[in-house]
């Protein structure tokens, strides 16, 4: 099989035939298999794509969650399940135009230095808060994001290979993309509007996707902890010998509360100080706890086993 096309849908009923029909229109000439997963649609989302595979066993399999478990879920089994050279990862809602599959299948087919096509939204307007969230983590990870990257990418069979083999629960996407290296390609598309239904994006949905991102791939957060506690402990450290000194120079005005005072400020700052390193150890075990490999290699040439 050449492509394998991954579509997460999540009550989508108005818009998986047309995503089918328009796509299946696009890729003549290819040979390609249609996975869909259904991600726990409450709808009749399962029932269309039902049809659609009655209508076309040979080249489309589905995949049904028991709920909703997210786009990043549905991305998971998608490439999971997927066997062909080149695998990619488009919305049901017409959003992103299959148009572009071809052009990205091509590119990766003349230009072998190249693992993975990633097409950028075009920005109608400038997204204030978005901008500043791929600036923020990239300041804060070792991983860099492209600013209007999206998960319409597509992506040769090793780098597949690779993504599946991070088998770490809580899936940041556009994070493990980056973080298994390959080369990818950035490319530009133009967002169409939503067909049907509408968009699963509260704005609390994406704050939480947003701080998921972040500390799945930076431990500064916890870091920033044993900073602050030093901080703490040096200010109060200073204020202790100001009331040591104060209290000798003009003598004691409330009997016990320098010392008080005293005791309170230094184990205060040492808790902190210890909060801090314990986070450290935190930060070390929640690396290890993801598992991720401790490199991923791109090719072997001379040896009998499979890459990874
Ligand atoms: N989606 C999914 N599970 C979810 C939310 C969304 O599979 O929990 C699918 C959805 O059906 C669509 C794609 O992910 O095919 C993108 O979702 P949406 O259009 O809501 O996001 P937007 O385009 O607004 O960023
Ligand atoms: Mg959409």
């Amino acid at each position: 099989m050449e492509l394998d096309i991954i579509v997460p849908a999540f009550n989508e009923e108005g818009n998986v035939k047309n995503f089918y029909n328009q796509t299946k229109n696009a890729l003549k000439g290819l040979k390609y298999n249609f996975i869909f997963i259904d991600d726990g649609s409450s709808d009749k989302t399962l029932v269309e794509l039902e049809e659609i595979y009655k209508s076309d066993e040979a080249n489309v399999k589905i995949i049904s969650f028991s709920r909703n478990f997210g786009k990043e879920a549905a991305i998971y089994a998608g490439l999971q399940h997927s066997k062909a050279k080149y695998a990619c990862i488009i919305d049901a809602d017409g959003q992103q135009n299959p148009k572009y599959l071809l052009k990205m299948h091509d590119f990766l087919v003349d230009n072998p230095e190249y693992d993975a096509v990633c097409m950028c939204q075009t920005q109608k307007k400038k997204r204030l808060l978005q901008h500043m969230f791929y600036k923020l983590i990239n300041k804060l990870s070792d991983i860099e994001i492209v600013d209007g990257a999206s998960d319409f990418r597509m992506f040769r069979k090793s780098m597949v290979a690779a993504i599946t083999k991070i088998s770490e629960k809580n899936r940041f996407s556009k994070g493990i993309f980056s973080y298994v290296g390959f080369k990818t390609y950035y490319d530009s598309y133009d967002v169409e509007d939503r067909k049907s239904g509408e968009t699963k994006w509260s704005k609390r949905k994406l704050f939480n996707y947003a701080f998921d991102g972040i500390v799945s791939f930076s431990s500064k957060p916890l870091r920033a902890s044993a900073w602050t506690g030093l901080f703490i402990s040096i200010i109060a450290f200073i204020y202790l010998v100001f009331i040591i000194v104060k209290t000798l120079v003009t003598g004691v005005d409330t009997p016990g509360y320098a010392s008080l005072m005293c005791v309170m400020l230094f184990l205060g700052g040492i808790q902190l100080i210890f909060l801090g390193i314990i986070g450290e150890y935190i930060g070390k075990t929640y690396n290890e706890t993801k598992n991720r490999p401790v490199f991923i290699s791109k090719k072997k040439l001379g040896f009998d086993e499979e890459i990874l």
